[in-house]
């Protein structure tokens, strides 16, 4: 029975990729090295951490405007680097869409010299949909305005990106990187964790334009986005196994059809999840239906005691990690880019199966 991995994060891999990791483990490209005991000084790495950065670039159509950082610390440590480069003395705005943008909130919050002002929220409505942003309310002296293009937990995402005049904007990206028709130049800065659509736990994924690099601030080295830049991700030593990986992901992205493809299965995979959570007589999405995520899904019974017996049952069936987040309850089906579209559809005919068993129609 094949197992399908339904976890938002560390997420499923593809599976080409892990036989290629395991392939290459022991002995890299003939340097009777493991990949992992390569210094990041020699040739070998380099030529993994340049060929990531080229095909990031080529997949996410990153101009030279751009720096690309790969670091570590987790999209949590962008949530207090981002304020401390780019806001100090000034205001930075932020949208709270979800569990992940309160987070963001609450970090910068705790710096002394950054102004925070929430624009919009959703909150009171239990994050059901994307705030609207009044144009009025965005001051075009704040340093920038923070989104969280997907609301993992919550299962919300951007379809468009809102224009706000010249002020950059910033968007924690870790949940639906490479999985949208999002345009780079629409942002200033991009972050993500690559644990959830890009490989491994343990890197995090910066792309900072570069008139952004060089702010006048002082504070530890390590959080300095242009040291970083300045030295091509390498002042100390760098993830580099989750580097490794995360090339290993690329090359299986543009092997697949690229970006474009892997939006058009993720609008195709998560339909089928919706097409049926809205015709069931026991399951169904706590999320608006314009803002629905393509990538993280949340549904609920209703009855908790039901939800928990879903979950147990659909784990005998190899449909793994389905429990959703411990703040929100109710089941979350997270289908990134690895996901196969069967493994939707044995999800989807298990429903049907246990709806049937449970009391629906
Ligand atoms: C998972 C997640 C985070 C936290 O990522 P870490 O790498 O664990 O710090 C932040 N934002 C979003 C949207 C996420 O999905």
């Amino acid at each position: 029975m094949p197992l399908y991995n339904f976890s938002a994060g560390p997420a499923v891999v593809p599976h080409t990729v892990l036989k290629k990791a395991q392939k290459e483990f022991l002995n890299f490209q003939g340097s009777q090295l493991s990949v992992v005991e390569l210094s990041h000084r020699a040739k070998g790495f380099e030529e993994i951490i340049q060929e990531a950065e080229a095909l990031l670039r080529e997949l996410m159509d990153i101009s030279e405007e751009y720096a690309v950082l790969f670091l570590q610390g987790g999209a949590s440590l962008q949530f207090s680097m981002l304020p401390l480069n780019l806001a100090q003395k000034n205001k930075a705005l932020y949208v709270n869409s979800g569990t992940w943008a309160r987070k963001a909130i609450a970090a910068a919050q705790t710096i002394d010299s950054v102004t925070v002002e929430v624009i919009a929220s959703s909150e009171k409505d239990d994050f059901h949909f994307v705030p609207k942003i009044n144009s009025e309310l965005v001051d075009q002296k704040a340093a920038y305005l923070h989104i969280t293009t997907n609301e993992t937990i919550d299962g919300i995402f951007y379809r468009k990106i809102p224009k706000v005049g010249k002020v950059p904007i910033v968007a924690d990206m870790s949940s639906n990187i490479l999985a949208n028709d999002y345009s780079t130049e629409d942002f200033g800065v991009i972050y993500a964790g690559a644990q959830k659509n890009m490989g491994i736990a343990g890197l995090t994924l910066v792309i900072i334009r570069k008139d952004l690099l060089n702010q006048e601030v002082i504070f530890a080295p390590m959080l300095d986005y242009s040291l970083q830049a300045k030295n091509n991700s390498m002042y100390n030593t760098p993830p580099v196994f989750a580097i490794y990986m995360a090339k290993l992901v690329l090359e299986w992205v543009k092997e697949k059809g690229g970006v474009s493809q892997m939006y058009h299965n993720a609008q195709k995979k998560s339909a089928l999840l919706y097409e049926f959570l809205d015709h069931s007589q026991i399951f169904s999405s706590p999320v608006e239906k314009s803002d629905r995520s393509l990538t993280t899904i949340p549904f609920v019974t209703g009855n908790p005691d039901l939800d928990q017996q879903f979950i147990e049952q659909a784990k005998k069936e190899g449909l793994e990690n389905l429990k959703g987040h411990r703040s929100v309850g109710g089941m979350r089906a997270s289908i990134y880019n690895a996901m196969p579209t069967e493994g939707v559809t044995t999800l989807v005919n298990f429903m049907k199966k246990f709806e049937g068993e449970n009391g629906g129609k």
